[in-house]
């Protein structure tokens, strides 16, 4: 008998335990039948309702249903990982509480990973029907942005719902990293995943628990952690002033020579200040490369993850 983990990071998600609970109840048949016994393990991420009680209460009637109870809000990245550190399963697949996830989709991910053999099958939702338009167009911009950035790509409407294999958990919680943005490490260990596309589900019950400030600092979250690009930004501006000090200066010159000095004295002092501002970024830049590779080596992330030795 293998087993599948199913991880769901709760927040405040009263009205949608049982329902998720049930609706996971949907796709035994099929597990069963595969031989697959399935675990949930729900990480209640400090809620301030009967999220916790409603798990404990699964658990009494069904011992596969585990609970991590944090003891405040760390944030839906803690609860991934916290979840990940404990599934025991063969296959682990997160998922979110309010049923945004589709879990009849289930069946159709394990077959690609046991059948077509592929090492992870992720989502992403091809539109964002019933989110605020603003959000979107933000979100859009964020995607866009942190792909030119970063070298690890980013799927733009990628979710967290993705299944599994043990070899692929194993490589995700070698990184050990403090400041952890999931959707940048799923494809930073590499492996062969599958993309299933999925029309955007509105959430079942409740409300969703990011604010634009949450999105908003997550996002720049995901940048720092997938791109020491900003830390190059200080040279590139210095460079930009040190030229623009040189033909200030060559202007200043040859119009002395013409015209004569009517104003003596600024041109000059715009000259230098301009200058030694360039001079300055430009240090600075140097100053964040050095700071880059030691940010990442800090992260100790694996020098490379093997997928087969023969
Ligand atoms: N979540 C969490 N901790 C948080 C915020 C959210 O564990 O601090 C969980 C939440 O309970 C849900 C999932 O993360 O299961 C996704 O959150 P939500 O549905 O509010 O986000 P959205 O779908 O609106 O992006
Ligand atoms: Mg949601």
């Amino acid at each position: 008998m293998k087993l599948l983990s199913v991880i769901v990071p709760c927040y405040n998600e009263q009205e949608n335990v049982i329902d998720f609970y049930n609706e996971i109840g949907k796709t035994r048949e099929f597990f069963s039948s595969n031989d697959v016994d399935i675990e949930i393990i729900y990480v209640n991420d400090g809620s301030k309702d009967k999220t916790a009680e409603l798990a404990k209460k699964l658990h009494e009637t069904d011992e596969k249903v585990h609970l991590i109870d944090f003891s405040r809000n760390f944030g839906k990245e803690a609860g991934i990982y916290a979840g990940l550190k404990k599934a025991k399963g063969d296959f682990v697949v997160v998922m979110d509480c309010d049923l945004q996830d589709p879990p009849a989709l289930l069946p159709k991910m394990y077959k690609a990973i046991v059948d077509e053999g592929y090492d992870s099958v992720a989502t992403r939702r091809v539109n964002r029907k019933g989110e605020p338009p603003i959000r979107s167009f933000f979100a859009r911009m964020f995607y866009k942005l942190i792909n030119k950035m970063s070298k690890t790509e980013i799927v733009d409407g990628a979710r967290d719902y993705r299944l599994m294999t043990r070899q692929f958990v194993d490589a995700i919680l070698s990184l050990e990293e403090y400041n952890r943005f999931s959707k940048g490490i799923f494809g930073w260990v590499g492996f062969k995943t599958k993309w299933l596309e999925f029309e955007n589900i509105e959430r079942a019950k409740g409300e969703t628990k990011w604010s634009f400030w949450k999105l908003f600092i997550y996002a720049l979250d995901g940048i720092t952690a997938f791109s020491t690009v900003p830390l190059a930004f200080a040279s590139v501006l210095g460079v930009l002033f040190c030229v623009l000090a040189f033909v200030f200066i060559i202007f200043i010159i040859v119009r002395k020579i013409i015209f004569g000095d009517p104003t003596s004295g600024w041109p000059s002092l715009v000259c230098i200040i301009s200058l030694i501002s360039g001079v300055q970024l430009f240090c600075l830049g140097i100053v964040g490369q050095y700071l880059s590779k030691t940010y990442l080596e800090v992260k100790k992330r694996p020098m490379f993850i093997v997928k087969e030795e023969i």
